[in-house]
């Protein structure tokens, strides 16, 4: 499976040494869970990589009135118990314990979830752009900031030249929730992911992962949510029929499940995400 290639391993201390490595021709290697099982997909394993682990700041979180920073090198581990219990980001606090298998979630990374260029059940993705995360990246001196839906439509051409540094969440999100369905056949990643979040304006915001090849906001669902009387469906099975009539996705076939599968869950799992955003409403 392995070649005999010689490979050169940078370990940066810094932003501007990895930055520098990568100019070199290095690949980022963050927890390496996805990089280093590139074999298995018949991709050849890059000859230079460049670890980001010895970075300080690029593990730490943030928590301010305001916002939530994240470093991109925090794990999954870290990032659920670090936002276990706080109002608001109940969605990113379950995506990341519940993703993956614990050994995977100690090493694995923000950044390496988000970056990953041709994973579609990335579970974070989807709990991020429910509560309009933005990211921060560096190619330069000056770090660059832009929403994850942004960064999503662009990550090829956006990391050609830059570093996923962190993940800023305002903290104006009352409620969210993560729900995921996980095939045993599908090695347990989830086959399709719905995150939701409500705003402090009252609105519900739906993101879709594992359905199509990128995470998106459902934006034909919010609107219909929307225009519902009090501006949100007033049952979880009310949504869940709206996500009948709104159901524009293009459902991706693999080999762990057919397109019109991962399509047809979808209105189970918002009437799952909406009770248990109404839980959570009810708890507060
Ligand atoms: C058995 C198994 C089960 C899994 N189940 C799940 C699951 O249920 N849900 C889920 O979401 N994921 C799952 N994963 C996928 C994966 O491991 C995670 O998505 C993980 O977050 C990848 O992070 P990493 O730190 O290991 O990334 P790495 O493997 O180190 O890197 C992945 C890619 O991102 C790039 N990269 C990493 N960090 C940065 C950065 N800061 N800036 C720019 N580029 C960067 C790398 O160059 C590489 O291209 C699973 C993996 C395995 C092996």
């Amino acid at each position: 499976m392995f070649d005999n290639l010689e490979r050169s391993l940078t370990v940066a201390g810094t932003i501007e040494e990895a930055l520098a490595a990568k100019r070199q021709g290095a690949a980022i290697l963050a927890g390496g869970t996805w990089l280093m099982r590139d074999p298995r997909r018949g991709v050849d394993l890059p000859q230079a990589l460049v670890s980001l682990h010895a970075i300080a700041g690029l593990k730490a979180i943030y928590i301010s009135d305001d916002t939530i920073t994240i470093g991109a090198a925090v794990t999954h581990e870290a990032l659920g118990q670090a936002l276990l219990g706080l109002a608001g980001f109940e969605a990113v606090a379950l995506a990341a314990s519940s993703s993956a298998n614990p050994a995977i979630r100690r090493v694995a990374t923000l950044g390496g979830n988000l970056c990953t260029p041709g994973f579609a059940a990335a579970d974070l993705l989807p709990a991020l752009l429910a509560v309009d995360a933005i990211v921060e990246l560096r190619a330069t001196q000056a770090p660059l900031r832009m929403p994850l839906a942004c960064f999503l439509a662009n990550r090829e051409q956006v990391l050609a030249d830059a570093i996923l540094t962190s993940v800023i969440i305002s903290r104006d999100i009352i409620a969210s929730a993560h729900v995921r369905l996980p095939l045993r056949r599908a090695g347990d990643y989830p086959v399709a992911i719905v995150s939701c979040a409500l705003s402090s304006k009252g609105q519900i915001q739906i993101a879709v992962g594992s359905v199509e090849e990128v995470a998106r906001r459902w934006t034909k669902l919010e609107e219909a949510f929307s225009r519902e009387p009090g501006g949100r469906p007033a049952s979880a099975q009310i949504a869940a029929s709206l996500a009948e009539t709104c159901n524009d996705f293009e459902g991706r076939n693999g080999i762990e499940a057919d397109g019109w599968y991962r399509r047809q869950v979808l209105p189970t799992l918002v009437r799952r995400g909406l009770e248990a955003l109404s839980h959570k409403e009810d708890a507060r």
